[in-house]
């Protein structure tokens, strides 16, 4: 994430952005108004920054963020958790009982035209105020906040008491959830790109592995370590192969681990490894924010935690982040996979694959 795309963040977090009329927006800064608007097609600032650069300052990025969880916000608030499953329709719904799980009670529904019974599936059994709360905690985490922020930021937002340890069971929740489903739609790959960066974190290294598809760009899975080993490597694949079909050829960096994880992981890969040297303009995007967030992580104390993380990186960089250089599309939605690009969507379609 850049440095503007953060201050942008953490601008909306501290409740810094005001809404004045339609493409209109007053973002405080430091102890300055500027107006932002929306100016035949694209976002204009008043600050020098954006002035200077012509560019997204910190002040746009706030209020694109703003606009990214009001449209979640809508999205909670128009939610039926008694449409019927198979035939789309909540006419003939009618509610037949409760059933109780590990979370509490669950509503459950019966559609009389196809004689089905079902649960509600919004996934937070009607609590609409908790709903928007916790996709906009996985959001905001995702984008860049800490816990510790996002749970200031629900406070403050939405006068939700909570704590980070709260916000964090939520996200390793829904994440696991999301992980499930994206699982079950294979990237076709013929072709992974492996690479891997050190980032130190309190004296200690930490290391980052990525698995790319070389064609879309997608990424395939993100690994967290703290060693360099063969075992990581094959972690990595493993984690790869849930997600992807087996690639012909795998492109590596050189690093030993990788020869043997390829032996005795993807032994039947057709062709030969590859190796290349790092190209650092095609990979650095994934890196350099990756990086960024890791070295500020709470949640990295326990392989869990980190386990959680780079799952939900590679969900919230695949599905939800706009790239740039993808005209602000998704990698999915250019690859044309999934096309849905938000939290709710991803987490009601999990729920969906489940039943
Ligand atoms: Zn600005
Ligand atoms: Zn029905």
């Amino acid at each position: 994430m850049s440095k503007r795309r953060s201050a942008g963040i953490k601008l909306l977090a501290e409740g810094s952005v005001m809404e004045i009329e339609e493409g209109k927006f007053i973002v405080r800064s430091g102890n300055r108004n500027y107006r932002v608007t929306w100016s035949r097609d694209k976002w204009v600032c008043e600050c020098p920054d954006f002035e200077k650069r012509n560019k997204k300052c910190k002040h746009i990025y706030a209020v694109m963020y703003y606009l990214a969880i009001k449209d979640i916000k809508s999205a909670v608030s128009s939610l039926d958790d008694r449409k019927c499953l198979q035939c789309g329709k909540s006419d003939m719904v009618i509610k037949k009982g409760i059933r109780y799980n590990k979370s509490g009670p669950v509503q459950l529904y019966y559609c009389k035209r196809c004689k089905r019974k079902f649960s509600a599936r919004t996934g937070f059994s009607g609590m609409k105020k908790r709903a928007d709360a916790i996709v906009s905690a996985l959001d905001l985490y995702f984008r860049g906040l800490s816990l510790r922020q996002v749970a200031q930021h629900l406070k403050a937002s939405y006068n939700i008491q909570v704590s980070h340890k709260t916000v964090h069971n939520w996200i390793k929740r829904y994440v696991r959830l999301v992980n499930e489903f994206v699982k079950s739609v294979k990237i076709e790959s013929s072709r992974w790109h492996a690479d891997e960066t050190v980032v130190k974190v309190k004296g200690e290294h930490i290391r980052i592995w990525s698995l790319l598809d070389s064609e879309t760009r997608l990424v395939i899975a993100v690994h967290i370590s703290k060693s360099r080993g063969v075992d990581e490597a094959k972690k990595l694949f493993e984690n790869g192969l849930e997600k992807s079909s087996k690639p012909d050829e795998v492109v590596t960096d050189g690093l030993r681990s990788y020869e043997t994880a390829v032996e005795q992981e993807l032994s039947d890969v057709i062709r030969p490894i590859f190796t290349q040297r790092r190209d650092e303009q095609q990979d650095g995007e994934v890196f350099k924010e990756l990086k960024r967030r890791v070295k500020s992580l709470e949640s990295f104390k326990t392989s869990e935690g980190a386990k959680t993380f780079a799952e939900g990186y590679s969900i919230y960089y695949n599905f939800i982040k706009e790239h740039d250089s993808l005209d602000n599309q998704t990698p999915a939605q250019f690859a044309g996979i999934i096309n849905n690009r938000n939290w709710l969507d991803l987490i009601q379609r999990a729920l969906e694959a489940k039943e």
